[in-house]
């Protein structure tokens, strides 16, 4: 569906849809300063939806209208964290679609209250494992099933990875002038790490593609060894896991760095203070794992990194409150 509304009078003017992605690339200038190489980050928190997920949310919606899956004014449902769900509210919403979400209940109240106030119908799950019945995908599974609704799937849906193999990756590109020595990226789905790493691997046969992996998830181990590390706790949201999503492709994967909470929430409130970046929790473990690497040098160029979403999703979260005070 064409977003352009001809104004007769005036220039073509985009429409909010065609304002995700081509996102600013930004130097740490302060936090990684003294390096040797450069670290710089891809402000996904600057989509309209607030981040990333703003991108996949219309690269689903755009394949399923064009397969003929999605009836004009049909339902749509996913699995979120709350990303996801607020992209595909933008999308729903101007496209003339009901969403319904379901979310685990560990995800910070206000991406439902937002999600909610989108319009959205939101079904708050347990904190479940993949095995349960009540687990998040599996509810949404169910519930597509029972009522004709389309389930955009964001962890098995292809449009995920190739949404950012060509967009995401070949705006690194672009916007490094084809240089980039690492890439590091969490992985949720593992669409940013499966589609960007492919684009770049594919282009530059030196650049390091590296998981930041929350300390808790198994997915570190995973990509070191092929078997899933001990599932653990952790409060960062988004990434991490505790089973392997279609969408996470380990052959274009080099290496993993851990990253606990705390290393995390005090990168991110590094982040706020010293870039005057308004990002949350995961944009911290990013960093945290993107300044090792650098750190450790012998790369080909800078490293580039994602910072996945805005701070003002998780203005409820208790260690937003402990960032905040001094
Ligand atoms: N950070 C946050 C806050 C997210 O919501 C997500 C997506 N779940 C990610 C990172 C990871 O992105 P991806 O799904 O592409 O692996």
């Amino acid at each position: 569906m064409s977003d352009l509304l001809d104004i007769p009078g005036l220039p073509d003017i985009p429409g909010l849809l065609a304002r995700i992605g081509n996102t600013p690339l930004v130097p740490l200038r302060n936090i990684g300063r003294g390096l040797p190489v450069p670290v710089l980050v891809k402000c996904e928190h600057l989509n309209p939806g607030g981040s990333i997920k703003d991108r996949i949310a219309l690269a689903m919606v755009d394949d399923a209208e064009r397969r003929g899956a999605l009836p004009a004014g049909g339902t749509l449902i996913e699995a979120t964290a709350g990303n996801t769900g607020m992209g595909l509210a933008l999308v729903a919403a101007l496209r003339g679609y009901t969403l319904v979400c379901v979310m685990p209940e560990k995800m910070s109240v206000d991406k439902r209250v937002a999600l909610a106030a989108l319009g959205a119908r939101v079904i708050i799950t347990p904190n479940a494992p993949p095995t349960s019945a009540d687990n998040f995908r599996n509810v949404a599974a169910r519930l597509a099933v029972e009522h004709g609704w389309f389930l955009t799937d964001q962890f098995r849906n292809p449009s995920n990875v190739t949404i950012h193999q060509e967009t995401t990756g070949r705006e690194i590109l672009a916007q490094t002038g084809g240089r980039v020595g690492a890439f590091v990226a969490g992985a949720g789905t593992g669409g940013t790490i499966s589609g960007v790493g492919r684009t770049l691997h594919d282009r530059l046969p030196n650049v390091r593609i590296v998981l930041a992996d929350p300390i808790g998830s198994g997915l570190a181990d995973w990509v070191e060894t092929g078997v899933l590390g001990a599932d653990g706790s952790y409060a960062v949201e988004g990434i991490g896991g505790s089973e392997v999503p279609a969408n996470l492709h380990r052959d274009v994967i080099d290496a993993a760095e851990r990253v606990s909470d705390e290393e995390s929430f005090a990168m991110v409130r590094r982040l706020w203070r010293e870039e005057g970046l308004l990002v949350g929790g995961s944009s911290g473990t990013n960093v945290v794992a993107a300044l090792r690497v650098a750190a450790r040098g012998g790369l080909d160029g800078p490293v580039v990194t994602i910072l996945p979403d805005s701070w003002d999703r998780y203005r409820a979260k208790p260690w937003m409150a402990a960032c905040a005070i001094d």
